[in-house]
């Protein structure tokens, strides 16, 4: 099924190298897609202004609902800050040195598969390569790179095989990997997966998922680690394909309104993947593995409600139990333990960064004075 080119074969040249940031934006707007700037030469987004911060760089918590700088027309707080506003956009990307260009996915109703390949040896077990999905062994056993997941995806989901940049657009990233751009039905949302501020939801090794509350650099942005180039013929990204879909929800990517029939949390996995990077030894593992994942999850499903719900004491809790499991030995690693809560933190609440890092340390350190013990505390 190949999507109607259209305008977008104009744009096959500029977008297939590097241009000028503010032609990439200007496009990228005229696609309905409201732009970010990221940090010249860099991937991430440029750090909030000096009134977002205390001195040089001591940023000071504050949601982006309630920061002024955004109305104002500044760019802090990250794809809280994108725009369709032309006027905006010739501002920031006429300032020196230009910023890079993200696209914030959620409000682009875009929802974009970022295919790493960062290693060619596969993953230490093959049970991880699609976790939720029935792959026989010994494909998940051959797969070498998230590209090999991709195609098993696509194979076990019964989707005509191969799915590649002929069927939509596709990005080709300076480290080797792919973004696979698509469009989101009307009235349907989608949850990010990526690592960093998104784990807690899985769609298989190397597969992230960019969607709300998450953006992605645009084609023909150079950064210092080179080019994303737009590769193959398609230069619009194409509708979700329902294998697609099927899968994601399958993941507990689909977000459905709280209260709605089939809650999220009814219909969607626990959360699999951040208790997956803590070391369990010990006798008790399989229960101090799942006395974490239920902490874990009981954070980064902070994601489906409200501000003022909760996130704060529910972290403090996780960490109080995450310190109790690392007092009794039941997890090997203090860093492992802050990490996984940090990511189940801003997973939630991606502007609270800091005040989670506050947090999960005074947790940590007060769960260590109360070990836990799992005869007794079962
Ligand atoms: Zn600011
Ligand atoms: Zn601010």
């Amino acid at each position: 099924m190949l999507p109607s080119r259209g305008r977008g074969l104009e744009l096959r040249g500029p977008l297939a190298v590097a241009i000028d940031p503010a032609q990439v934006a200007a496009w990228c707007a005229r696609q309905g897609w409201p732009v970010l700037p990221l940090q010249p030469g860099d991937k991430f987004p440029r750090p909030g202004c000096v009134r977002c911060r205390r001195g040089a760089d001591q940023y000071v918590p504050h949601a982006a609902s309630e920061c002024a700088c955004i109305t104002q027309g500044r760019w802090c707080h990250s794809f809280y800050a994108a725009t369709l506003d032309p006027q905006r956009i010739a501002r920031w990307w006429s300032e020196r040195p230009v910023p890079g260009v993200g696209v914030a996915t959620g409000a682009a109703r875009l929802l974009v598969i970022d295919v790493d390949c960062h290693t060619t040896t596969g993953p230490a077990d093959p049970a991880l390569v699609l976790p939720a999905f029935d792959a026989a062994p010994e494909d998940a056993a051959n797969v070498r790179s998230g590209l090999d997941t991709w195609d098993l995806l696509a194979r076990v989901s019964g989707a005509p095989v191969p799915a590649t940049e002929v069927e939509t657009l596709t990005v080709a990233t300076p480290s080797g990997g792919r973004h696979l751009w698509f469009r989101v039905p009307r009235g349907t949302r989608w949850a990010s997966s990526a690592g960093g501020n998104h784990a807690g939801r899985s769609l298989g090794w190397q597969l992230d998922v960019r969607a709300e509350d998450a953006y992605i650099v645009a084609p023909g942005t150079r950064t210092a680690a080179g080019l994303y180039e737009a590769v193959g013929p398609c230069r619009r990204p194409t509708m979700l394909p329902g294998w697609l879909a099927g899968a994601l929800e399958r993941t507990g990517h689909l977000l459905r309104p709280p209260g709605s029939k089939g809650s999220p949390r009814q219909r969607t996995a626990p959360v699999p993947n951040l208790a997956r990077q803590i070391a369990f030894p010990g006798a008790a593992s399989a229960w101090a593995r799942s006395v974490t994942a239920t902490a874990l999850s009981s954070v980064a499903d902070c994601v489906q409600v409200a501000e003022g719900s909760g996130w704060s004491s529910r972290l403090n809790r996780a960490a109080f139990t995450l310190g109790g499991l690392v007092a009794s030995g039941l997890v090997s690693s203090d860093g492992e333990a802050q990490r996984a809560l940090l990511e189940a933190a801003v997973h939630a609440r991606p502007q609270r960064e800091h005040e989670a890092q506050r947090i999960i340390q005074s947790g940590l350190i007060a769960g260590q004075r109360r070990p836990l013990n799992p005869t007794k505390d079962r």
